[in-house]
């Protein structure tokens, strides 16, 4: 049994932090003191890295340093990388930055283990140390993917799409609602081929369903769908479960049926259009969070301007703009040269965040004077911070709630919206039916 402190410093995406949480339980059950805390330093840090774009590239390498530094000022006795980055660049890291101690894959989880001497078998797969606030939790449904988006090189680090079996992920959750978990987001690379490798069929709806008899569970979020060959039963389960919530993020990518060939999406203009109209038509009233990659080789103004056009008449609920990151190994690098200066590309992905800004503007407006079951995030000055089932933790807006009645965190209210700004809404429980 360790008697050391251990920090995991986790980057890039959720799908990072539930392989951090999971490490977390080990650590826990073999006497690590878990230190929390992006810049706290522990006996034993490990920095779980990001590989996607060159922005997050960056902050992990910058994050390595500064533990590097800790490292040198004696804060830090064992500094170790895992993560997409180490497995992406293992052998380029260690050469430069020989300072940390060693580099993982992004699935050496054992090997991580064996090398703080952990008995592995002490903790079950399904256990979790939650770095979230305790009613919500990310649920990871897979890792890898199968589809080969040109711009795109998580496939190279994450390898082909492996489902996590449904029992699994049962057990998994049930012991969350069991710690408090009112809210599962089910996150993957790609969301909507949940099964296929494991069953030879898509296995989301039911696995939808299985969650949704967890007691305690009220809220299912699904992110990141992939809409080429969109499995249409979905849209009944989220239309008809009553604890799924009225959400879909489906990153979109493009508009124009030119970008989106060269992107290797397998979806052009008029599909991705009558997707968007089926979701809408079928589940009235979903809020749709979307993302877009500007700035692609070969975009001209006429695709950005028709992209422009599209978001003004789709009015996506909620928009992530990426200007287009020239990253080597995928097929766009091999194909395409990176020809769109990035300040161009900065400023196509600026001019779509403002159109998107006036949209949101508009549909948060559309809120006020509705009553919406909130859930307590936190309090933060004069005012608890809560959120709908129209709105993800970390990237979408909130709701705005005047301390005038003692509210409980991780609790779910009816809310009366007396007002709106671009992303947020405000909230009053006076006139709010219990
Ligand atoms: S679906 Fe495309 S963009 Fe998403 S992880 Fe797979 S290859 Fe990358």
């Amino acid at each position: 049994m360790s008697k050391k402190s251990i920090n995991i410093i986790t980057l890039g995406c959720s799908k990072n932090l539930v392989d951090s949480e999971h490490l977390l339980a080990r650590f826990r059950a073999n006497g690590f003191t878990l230190k929390f805390g992006d810049n706290e330093p522990a006996d034993v840090v490990i920095i779980n890295t990001c590989g996607f774009i060159l922005d997050a590239k960056e902050e992990s390498i910058n994050t390595i340093f500064d533990f590097v530094n800790a490292k040198e000022q004696g804060l830090v006795e064992k500094l170790y990388v895992m993560g997409c980055l180490s497995e992406r660049y293992a052998g380029e890291l260690a050469k430069e930055i020989p300072e940390v101690d060693r580099f993982f894959g992004k699935f050496d989880l054992d090997a991580i283990l064996h090398e703080l001497n952990i008995e592995k078998q002490k903790t079950l797969p399904t256990e979790r140390v939650l770095t979230t606030p305790s009613h919500y939790a990310y649920l990871k449904i897979s890792e890898g993917c199968d589809r080969s988006c040109a711009f795109c090189a998580i496939p190279q680090f994450t390898g082909k799409h492996k489902s996590v079996p449904v029992d699994v992920l049962v057990e998994e959750a049930t012991k969350l609602a069991g710690k408090g978990v009112k809210e599962l987001l089910l996150i993957s690379q790609e969301l909507t081929y949940y099964g296929i490798d494991l069953y030879g069929e898509r296995k989301l709806p039911e696995l939808i369903n299985r969650l949704s008899e967890i007691e305690g569970i009220e809220w299912i979020r699904l992110h990141y769908a992939y809409p080429a060959g969109f499995p249409m039963d979905l849209l009944a389960v989220i239309r008809d479960n009553p604890k799924v919530c009225k959400y879909l993020d489906i990153p979109l990518q493009h508009i124009s049926s030119r970008v989106l060939k060269n992107m290797r999406r397998n979806i052009d203009e008029g599909q991705t259009r009558e997707l968007v109209n089926k979701i809408r038509k079928e589940i009235p009233g979903i809020a749709l969070r979307t993302t877009m990659l500007v700035g692609y080789p070969g975009e001209t103004e006429e695709d950005f301007n028709k992209l422009v056009d599209f978001i003004r008449e789709a009015k996506f609920d909620r928009l992530g703009v990426f200007p287009y990151s020239h990253e080597e190994g995928t097929w766009g690098y091999k194909k395409f040269r990176d020809a769109i200066p990035q300040k161009q590309k900065q400023e196509r992905a600026d001019y779509l965040m403002e159109v998107q800004q006036l949209i949101s503007e508009e549909l948060t407006a559309q809120k006020v004077g509705r009553t919406l079951k909130v859930l307590i995030d936190r309090v933060e000055g004069d005012y608890y911070i809560g959120r709908t089932e129209f709105d993800s933790p970390e990237v979408d807006g909130e709701v705005l709630i005047e301390k005038k009645v003692p509210l409980e965190i991780g609790k779910f209210y009816n809310v009366k919206i007396i007002g709106s700004d671009v992303f947020d809404l405000y909230g009053s429980m006076e006139h709010a039916p219990l």
